[in-house]
């Protein structure tokens, strides 16, 4: 029970990361990340915070928090410097906000992403094939999201990771209580984009491995 994608008030989310940590608790999650907006203007700030945070959380806590932050919105040429600078603090999730169909996200997004060393790449849109195969080399999970806007693309997400054997991955990209939905509503949101019972396990057997080399 996971979610590996969500918002705190160190960017624009509105909870701080203790209530986040809490209310997933409440819903029987067991490990979530903490995945900030940071550009050049905040990642040495958000990422000083969010260490500092999953640092003095409780290791005997009913839910494990993990430090993370999401690259958006860069100069394409900006993914690389940042995704090093965030692995050297010691950030274990590291997302690329993919080239959505709800936002004009910079054109070519998703391929610098894919190439600067990301984990998850979130809410790709129309991905290309090129892309896919990428992600599949590279091993980066492709997101499918439950966030309106956002998700409008997750059944074209599930097509092509099928087509070329490329991970992917439920986030549920939460900024607020109202978007802290249940497991099993997670759930729903794979077999909505397309996926049956069979393929979301293997999701789940992907992040559990994911999991378990990031310890
Ligand atoms: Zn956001
Ligand atoms: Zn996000």
């Amino acid at each position: 029970m996971y979610n590996l994608h969500t918002h705190s008030l160190l960017s624009d989310g509105v909870l701080l990361p203790s209530e986040i940590a809490v209310r997933y608790a409440a819903k029987g999650y067991r490990v979530i990340a903490i995945t900030d907006h940071v550009d050049y203007s905040n990642i040495e700030s958000v990422v000083c915070s969010i260490l500092k945070f999953t640092r003095n959380w409780p290791k005997d806590s009913l839910i494990k928090v993990l430090p993370g932050v999401e690259l958006t919105h860069l100069p394409l040429a900006q993914f690389k410097p940042l995704v090093r600078y965030a692995r050297k603090q010691g950030i274990k999730v590291i997302i690329g906000h993919g080239e959505t169909q709800a936002e004009p996200v910079i054109k070519g997004t998703n391929k610098a992403a894919l190439v600067a060393g990301i984990d998850i790449l979130a809410h790709p849109g129309l991905i290309t094939d090129e892309e896919v195969k990428l992600a599949r080399k590279n091993r980066v999970f492709l997101e499918l999201t439950s966030r309106q806007g956002h998700r409008a693309s997750n059944n074209h997400v599930v097509k092509l990771a099928l087509k070329y054997g490329a991970k992917l991955i439920l986030n549920h990209d939460s900024h607020a209580p109202m978007d802290i939905n249940s497991p099993a509503q997670l759930r729903q949101v794979g077999l909505k984009a397309g996926l049956n019972n069979k393929e979301i396990e293997r999701i789940y057997q992907d992040v559990a491995k994911f999991l378990q080399i990031i310890g």
